[in-house]
């Protein structure tokens, strides 16, 4: 039996050197975002490039109602109750007019994967990953690629 032993090269015998360790990846490019711009001033929005060099543009009251703390996702699944209980009746509008769009007032940078969002209503628990922003870019090729996944 012949055991080979790795032979260093000249100048260089440290043991698995820093340049052997690969960095783990873990992010989607598609879910990775290169600039991030909060409009709150002008109400605009936000606007958000990502690694694979999509970008992507959400309304504040879009992202208002997709907020996902545990509060809306309840309300949500509440008003899908709701409409499914009484399909297409025409009695209950399920949007009143005289609900003011939401806003936002102010935005904070939550770690290096989310955005905080304060909204004119008075509502700020909403977190917003980035991960979930890309699920939820309102284009039609987002929707296709992160909307349609078959269960
Ligand atoms: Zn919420
Ligand atoms: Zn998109």
């Amino acid at each position: 039996m012949t055991r080979v032993t790795p032979v260093p090269k000249s100048g260089d015998s440290t043991p698995g050197s820093p340049a052997d360790i690969q960095m783990p990846i873990p992010l989607d490019p598609r879910r990775k975002p290169t600039a991030v711009r909060v409009h709150i001033k002008t109400g605009a929005g936000v606007d958000i490039t990502w690694a694979d060099g999509h970008a992507s543009h959400y309304a504040f009251a879009y992202l208002r109602e997709e907020c996902p703390c545990a509060t809306c996702n309840d309300e949500r699944g509440k008003k899908e109750a709701f409409s499914a209980a009484a399909p297409g009746s025409g009695s209950f509008p399920p949007l009143p007019m005289f609900k003011p769009k939401p806003s936002a007032e102010a935005a904070t940078v939550v770690g290096n994967y989310a955005i905080q969002i304060s909204f004119t209503d008075g509502h700020a628990t909403g977190i917003y990953s980035y991960d979930h922003l890309r699920t939820i870019c309102p284009c039609a090729e987002c929707a296709k690629s992160f909307r349609t996944a078959a269960p």
